[in-house]
Protein backbone atom coordinates (compact mmCIF):
# COMPACT_ATOMS: atom_id res chain seq x y z
CA UNK A 1 0.00 0.00 0.00
CA UNK A 2 0.84 3.40 -0.85
CA UNK A 3 -0.31 5.69 1.96
CA UNK A 4 -0.89 9.08 1.87
CA UNK A 5 -3.45 9.28 4.88
CA UNK A 6 -1.35 11.77 7.11
CA UNK A 7 2.37 11.73 8.27
CA UNK A 8 0.93 10.03 11.28
CA UNK A 9 1.74 6.72 9.37
CA UNK A 10 5.37 7.40 9.58
CA UNK A 11 7.33 4.85 11.65
CA UNK A 12 9.58 4.96 14.43
CA UNK A 13 13.94 4.93 12.52
CA UNK A 14 16.26 2.55 13.24
CA UNK A 15 18.30 5.80 15.77
CA UNK A 16 15.07 5.94 17.37
CA UNK A 17 13.95 2.06 18.17
CA UNK A 18 18.21 2.19 19.50
CA UNK A 19 17.61 4.62 21.75
CA UNK A 20 14.22 3.93 23.38
CA UNK A 21 16.05 0.65 23.94
CA UNK A 22 18.90 2.28 25.80
CA UNK A 23 16.88 4.82 27.52
CA UNK A 24 17.81 6.37 30.87
CA UNK A 25 14.51 6.31 32.41
CA UNK A 26 12.75 7.65 35.80
CA UNK A 27 9.43 8.68 37.21
CA UNK A 28 8.15 11.87 35.05
CA UNK A 29 5.33 12.30 37.89
CA UNK A 30 8.09 13.15 40.67
CA UNK A 31 9.68 14.78 37.94
CA UNK A 32 12.97 12.23 37.45
CA UNK A 33 12.74 10.78 34.10
CA UNK A 34 16.43 12.88 33.08
CA UNK A 35 15.16 11.70 29.41
CA UNK A 36 11.74 13.47 29.20
CA UNK A 37 14.24 16.57 30.98
CA UNK A 38 16.47 16.35 28.29
CA UNK A 39 13.69 16.55 25.95
CA UNK A 40 11.33 19.47 27.37
CA UNK A 41 14.99 21.22 27.74
CA UNK A 42 15.54 21.40 23.77
CA UNK A 43 12.39 22.03 23.40
CA UNK A 44 11.98 24.90 25.69
CA UNK A 45 15.63 25.98 23.79
CA UNK A 46 14.36 25.66 20.20
CA UNK A 47 11.13 26.98 20.60
CA UNK A 48 12.89 30.13 22.38
CA UNK A 49 10.37 29.65 25.51
CA UNK A 50 11.63 29.39 29.28
CA UNK A 51 9.98 25.99 29.62
CA UNK A 52 8.19 22.75 27.64
CA UNK A 53 6.06 19.85 28.97
CA UNK A 54 5.84 16.27 27.37
CA UNK A 55 2.25 15.42 26.75
CA UNK A 56 1.00 11.93 25.14
CA UNK A 57 -0.84 13.89 22.31
CA UNK A 58 -1.07 17.31 20.36
CA UNK A 59 -4.64 17.25 21.20
CA UNK A 60 -3.97 16.85 25.12
CA UNK A 61 -1.24 19.63 24.56
CA UNK A 62 -3.79 22.05 22.87
CA UNK A 63 -6.41 21.27 25.76
CA UNK A 64 -3.57 21.51 28.31
CA UNK A 65 -2.71 25.04 27.26
CA UNK A 66 -6.35 26.36 26.88
CA UNK A 67 -7.14 25.19 30.40
CA UNK A 68 -3.91 26.60 31.59
CA UNK A 69 -4.99 30.32 29.92
CA UNK A 70 -8.79 30.12 30.46
CA UNK A 71 -11.48 29.49 33.12
CA UNK A 72 -14.60 28.77 32.33
CA UNK A 73 -16.83 31.12 30.74
CA UNK A 74 -14.40 32.78 28.68
CA UNK A 75 -13.65 32.69 25.18
CA UNK A 76 -11.18 31.44 22.78
CA UNK A 77 -10.76 33.04 19.63
CA UNK A 78 -9.83 30.79 16.64
CA UNK A 79 -10.30 30.03 12.75
CA UNK A 80 -13.35 28.34 11.57
CA UNK A 81 -10.67 25.54 9.91
CA UNK A 82 -8.83 25.34 12.98
CA UNK A 83 -7.71 21.72 13.73
CA UNK A 84 -8.89 22.79 17.90
CA UNK A 85 -11.97 23.28 16.47
CA UNK A 86 -12.96 20.45 14.37
CA UNK A 87 -11.01 17.63 15.41
CA UNK A 88 -10.50 17.53 18.96
CA UNK A 89 -14.24 16.38 20.05
CA UNK A 90 -14.74 19.72 21.33
CA UNK A 91 -12.34 18.93 24.59
CA UNK A 92 -12.17 22.57 25.61
CA UNK A 93 -16.38 23.17 25.58
CA UNK A 94 -17.07 19.86 27.01
CA UNK A 95 -14.06 19.66 29.82
CA UNK A 96 -12.69 23.37 30.15
CA UNK A 97 -15.96 25.16 29.69
CA UNK A 98 -14.64 27.64 27.08
CA UNK A 99 -16.89 28.98 24.18
CA UNK A 100 -15.51 29.12 20.50
CA UNK A 101 -15.48 32.46 18.83
CA UNK A 102 -15.11 31.51 15.46
CA UNK A 103 -13.23 34.09 12.46
CA UNK A 104 -13.32 32.71 9.63
CA UNK A 105 -9.48 31.86 8.20
CA UNK A 106 -8.12 33.61 4.91
CA UNK A 107 -7.16 30.58 2.35
CA UNK A 108 -3.60 31.10 3.88
CA UNK A 109 -4.69 30.36 7.18
CA UNK A 110 -4.50 33.62 8.45
CA UNK A 111 -7.19 35.53 10.51
CA UNK A 112 -8.01 38.88 9.59
CA UNK A 113 -6.47 40.99 12.92
CA UNK A 114 -9.10 43.54 12.14
CA UNK A 115 -11.82 41.38 12.49
CA UNK A 116 -10.40 39.77 15.29
CA UNK A 117 -10.35 43.40 16.95
CA UNK A 118 -13.97 43.49 16.23
CA UNK A 119 -14.51 40.29 18.05
CA UNK A 120 -12.79 41.51 21.05
CA UNK A 121 -15.58 41.69 23.91
CA UNK A 122 -15.61 45.00 25.84
CA UNK A 123 -15.77 44.04 29.56
CA UNK A 124 -19.33 43.80 30.53
CA UNK A 125 -21.20 41.22 32.64
CA UNK A 126 -23.07 40.40 29.80
CA UNK A 127 -20.52 38.51 27.69
CA UNK A 128 -18.35 35.71 27.68
CA UNK A 129 -14.52 37.35 28.10
CA UNK A 130 -12.28 37.06 25.61
CA UNK A 131 -8.95 35.20 26.67
CA UNK A 132 -7.20 33.69 24.09
CA UNK A 133 -6.33 33.70 20.68
CA UNK A 134 -5.16 30.03 18.43
CA UNK A 135 -3.52 30.25 15.61
CA UNK A 136 -2.24 26.79 13.63
CA UNK A 137 1.05 26.96 11.96
CA UNK A 138 1.18 24.86 9.63
CA UNK A 139 -2.83 25.43 8.76
CA UNK A 140 -3.68 21.71 7.95
CA UNK A 141 -7.35 22.50 6.19
CA UNK A 142 -5.59 25.46 4.66
CA UNK A 143 -3.67 23.41 2.98
CA UNK A 144 -0.41 23.06 4.90
CA UNK A 145 -0.39 26.64 4.70
CA UNK A 146 2.67 28.49 6.52
CA UNK A 147 2.51 31.81 8.99
CA UNK A 148 5.11 33.84 8.30
CA UNK A 149 6.95 35.74 11.55
CA UNK A 150 5.84 38.77 10.65
CA UNK A 151 2.50 37.79 10.73
CA UNK A 152 3.11 35.92 14.01
CA UNK A 153 4.47 39.10 15.49
CA UNK A 154 1.62 41.36 14.07
CA UNK A 155 -0.88 38.55 16.12
CA UNK A 156 1.20 38.89 19.39
CA UNK A 157 1.40 41.97 19.51
CA UNK A 158 -2.72 42.52 18.36
CA UNK A 159 -3.32 40.16 21.95
CA UNK A 160 -0.70 42.06 23.85
CA UNK A 161 -2.91 45.40 22.93
CA UNK A 162 -6.75 43.60 23.46
CA UNK A 163 -5.43 41.84 26.79
CA UNK A 164 -5.84 38.35 24.87
CA UNK A 165 -2.91 35.54 25.29
CA UNK A 166 -1.65 33.79 22.24
CA UNK A 167 -1.46 29.91 22.20
CA UNK A 168 0.16 28.41 18.79
CA UNK A 169 -0.88 25.35 17.25
CA UNK A 170 2.07 24.27 16.12
CA UNK A 171 1.86 20.57 15.54
CA UNK A 172 3.80 20.91 11.96
CA UNK A 173 5.76 23.79 13.40
CA UNK A 174 8.62 22.61 11.59
CA UNK A 175 7.52 22.02 8.06
CA UNK A 176 6.99 25.88 8.18
CA UNK A 177 10.73 26.77 9.89
CA UNK A 178 11.95 24.27 7.18
CA UNK A 179 10.00 25.67 4.11
CA UNK A 180 10.52 29.25 5.03
CA UNK A 181 14.40 28.54 5.55
CA UNK A 182 14.45 30.10 9.62
CA UNK A 183 14.76 28.52 12.98
CA UNK A 184 11.48 27.29 14.66
CA UNK A 185 12.05 29.91 17.39
CA UNK A 186 11.53 32.80 15.08
CA UNK A 187 7.63 31.56 14.67
CA UNK A 188 7.37 30.93 18.35
CA UNK A 189 9.34 32.78 20.48
CA UNK A 190 6.43 35.09 20.82
CA UNK A 191 3.87 33.35 21.48
CA UNK A 192 2.16 32.72 25.29
CA UNK A 193 2.12 28.55 24.48
CA UNK A 194 2.94 26.52 21.45
CA UNK A 195 2.52 22.91 21.02
CA UNK A 196 4.14 20.44 18.77
CA UNK A 197 3.92 16.91 17.51
CA UNK A 198 6.74 14.40 17.38
CA UNK A 199 4.52 11.89 16.31
CA UNK A 200 3.88 13.16 12.61
CA UNK A 201 6.21 14.42 9.88
CA UNK A 202 9.32 13.66 12.30
CA UNK A 203 8.28 10.09 12.91
CA UNK A 204 8.55 9.74 16.40
CA UNK A 205 6.08 6.79 17.84
CA UNK A 206 3.87 8.91 20.09
CA UNK A 207 4.47 12.55 21.98
CA UNK A 208 4.16 16.39 21.82
CA UNK A 209 5.41 19.23 23.59
CA UNK A 210 3.78 22.09 24.93
CA UNK A 211 5.98 25.40 25.79
CA UNK A 212 5.87 28.92 27.53
CA UNK A 213 6.66 30.72 30.06
CA UNK A 214 7.56 28.43 33.41
CA UNK A 215 4.52 30.12 34.98
CA UNK A 216 2.52 29.38 32.41
CA UNK A 217 3.87 25.13 31.86
CA UNK A 218 3.36 24.83 35.79
CA UNK A 219 -0.29 25.58 35.37
CA UNK A 220 -0.18 22.93 32.28
CA UNK A 221 1.66 20.43 34.23
CA UNK A 222 -1.67 20.49 36.77
CA UNK A 223 -3.75 20.52 33.51
CA UNK A 224 -2.24 17.40 32.29
CA UNK A 225 -2.48 16.23 35.36
CA UNK A 226 -6.34 16.41 35.50
CA UNK A 227 -6.83 14.84 32.11
CA UNK A 228 -4.69 11.67 32.75
CA UNK A 229 -1.38 12.49 30.83
CA UNK A 230 0.89 12.30 33.60
CA UNK A 231 3.28 9.38 32.49
CA UNK A 232 5.97 7.28 34.68
CA UNK A 233 8.73 6.48 32.51
CA UNK A 234 8.17 8.45 29.69
CA UNK A 235 11.85 8.40 28.86
CA UNK A 236 11.19 5.23 26.52
CA UNK A 237 9.22 7.51 24.46
CA UNK A 238 10.96 11.07 24.36
CA UNK A 239 14.35 9.08 23.65
CA UNK A 240 12.73 8.84 20.12
CA UNK A 241 11.40 12.16 20.41
CA UNK A 242 15.15 13.50 20.98
CA UNK A 243 16.68 11.85 17.49
CA UNK A 244 13.47 13.52 16.05
CA UNK A 245 14.22 16.85 16.63
CA UNK A 246 18.57 16.25 16.13
CA UNK A 247 17.54 14.15 12.94
CA UNK A 248 14.55 14.63 11.58
CA UNK A 249 14.15 18.08 11.15
CA UNK A 250 15.56 19.15 7.55
CA UNK A 251 14.69 16.34 5.69
CA UNK A 252 11.44 17.35 5.77
CA UNK A 253 12.74 20.16 2.75
CA UNK A 254 12.34 16.23 0.79
CA UNK A 255 8.51 15.61 1.85
CA UNK A 256 8.02 19.49 0.43
CA UNK A 257 9.55 18.69 -2.44
CA UNK A 258 7.93 15.12 -2.93
CA UNK A 259 4.61 16.94 -2.42
CA UNK A 260 5.29 19.46 -5.27
CA UNK A 261 5.97 16.61 -7.75
CA UNK A 262 2.88 14.91 -6.67
CA UNK A 263 0.77 18.26 -7.34
CA UNK A 264 2.40 18.43 -10.67
CA UNK A 265 1.51 15.12 -11.52
CA UNK A 266 -1.66 15.06 -10.04
CA UNK A 267 -2.21 18.12 -11.99
CA UNK A 268 -1.88 16.59 -15.26
CA UNK A 269 -4.28 13.50 -14.63
CA UNK A 270 -7.42 14.44 -16.56
CA UNK A 271 -10.63 14.34 -14.17
CA UNK A 272 -8.76 16.02 -11.15
CA UNK A 273 -8.65 19.48 -10.39
CA UNK A 274 -5.31 20.12 -7.75
CA UNK A 275 -5.72 23.49 -5.15
CA UNK A 276 -2.15 24.27 -5.86
CA UNK A 277 0.78 22.96 -7.74
CA UNK A 278 2.48 24.75 -5.71
CA UNK A 279 2.14 23.22 -1.98
CA UNK A 280 3.76 25.23 0.58
CA UNK A 281 4.07 21.85 2.76
CA UNK A 282 3.91 18.13 2.77
CA UNK A 283 0.41 18.77 1.56
CA UNK A 284 -1.74 18.39 -1.16
CA UNK A 285 -5.02 19.00 -2.05
CA UNK A 286 -7.25 18.34 -4.98
CA UNK A 287 -10.74 17.34 -6.27
CA UNK A 288 -12.84 15.54 -8.69
CA UNK A 289 -13.95 17.40 -11.30
CA UNK A 290 -17.10 15.41 -11.28
CA UNK A 291 -17.81 15.10 -7.60
CA UNK A 292 -20.42 12.08 -8.07
CA UNK A 293 -17.67 9.86 -9.30
CA UNK A 294 -16.49 10.13 -5.62
CA UNK A 295 -17.20 7.17 -4.04
CA UNK A 296 -16.61 5.19 -7.06
CA UNK A 297 -13.02 6.95 -7.43
CA UNK A 298 -11.63 6.61 -3.95
CA UNK A 299 -12.69 2.63 -4.05
CA UNK A 300 -11.07 1.81 -7.16
CA UNK A 301 -7.40 3.84 -5.85
CA UNK A 302 -7.70 2.04 -2.80
CA UNK A 303 -8.36 -1.33 -4.93
CA UNK A 304 -5.01 -0.23 -7.16
CA UNK A 305 -2.96 -0.07 -3.74
CA UNK A 306 -3.05 4.16 -2.98
CA UNK A 307 -4.43 5.36 0.33
CA UNK A 308 -5.64 9.25 0.78
CA UNK A 309 -8.04 11.22 3.14
CA UNK A 310 -10.97 12.61 2.42
CA UNK A 311 -11.15 15.87 3.76
CA UNK A 312 -14.93 16.68 3.45
CA UNK A 313 -16.98 18.55 0.82
CA UNK A 314 -15.42 16.50 -2.18
CA UNK A 315 -11.98 17.28 -0.87
CA UNK A 316 -8.77 14.77 -0.82
CA UNK A 317 -5.70 14.96 0.81
CA UNK A 318 -2.22 13.57 0.27
CA UNK A 319 0.30 13.54 2.77
CA UNK A 320 3.89 13.08 2.17
CA UNK A 321 5.88 11.90 4.91
CA UNK A 322 8.87 9.67 6.04
CA UNK A 323 8.91 6.53 3.47
CA UNK A 324 7.63 8.17 0.53
CA UNK A 325 10.77 8.33 -1.50
CA UNK A 326 10.20 9.83 -5.47
CA UNK A 327 9.38 6.71 -6.71
CA UNK A 328 6.74 5.73 -4.41
CA UNK A 329 5.30 9.57 -5.83
CA UNK A 330 5.83 8.03 -9.60
CA UNK A 331 4.25 4.93 -8.61
CA UNK A 332 1.29 6.28 -6.89
CA UNK A 333 0.29 9.10 -9.96
CA UNK A 334 0.13 6.21 -12.53
CA UNK A 335 -2.15 4.28 -10.33
CA UNK A 336 -4.20 7.26 -9.36
CA UNK A 337 -4.62 7.91 -13.38
CA UNK A 338 -5.57 4.62 -14.00
CA UNK A 339 -7.85 4.80 -11.48
CA UNK A 340 -9.35 7.96 -13.01
CA UNK A 341 -9.58 6.53 -16.56
CA UNK A 342 -11.55 3.10 -15.24
CA UNK A 343 -14.14 5.20 -13.63
CA UNK A 344 -14.87 7.71 -16.42
C1 LIG B 1 -2.44 16.31 14.45
C2 LIG B 1 -2.77 17.69 14.86
C3 LIG B 1 -3.09 17.97 16.18
C4 LIG B 1 -3.32 16.92 17.23
O1 LIG B 1 -2.31 16.01 17.41
P1 LIG B 1 -2.62 14.52 17.92
O2 LIG B 1 -1.27 14.10 18.40
O3 LIG B 1 -3.10 13.75 16.73
O4 LIG B 1 -3.62 14.59 19.01
C5 LIG B 1 -3.33 19.30 16.51
N1 LIG B 1 -3.26 20.27 15.60
C6 LIG B 1 -2.95 20.03 14.31
C7 LIG B 1 -2.88 21.16 13.35
C8 LIG B 1 -2.70 18.73 13.89
O5 LIG B 1 -2.43 18.49 12.61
Amino acid sequence: MLDFRSDTVTLPTDAMRRAMAEAEVGDDVYGEDPTVNRLQEMAAELTGQEAALFVPTGTMGNLASILAHCQRGDELLVGDQAHIFHYEAGGMAALGGVQPRLLPNLPDGRLDLEGAARAVRPDDAHHPRSRLLALENTHNRCGGSVLAPDYMLAAAEFAQEHGLKLHLDGARIFNAAVALGIAVSDLTRMADSVTFCLSKGLAAPAGSLICGSREFIAKAHRARKQLGGGMRQAGILAAAGIVALAEMVERLADDHARARRLAHGLAEIPGLAVETTEPPTNMVYFRLVDPGRSEAFQAACRQAGVLFGAAGGGRYRMVTHYGVEVEHIDGALRLIRQSTDEIM
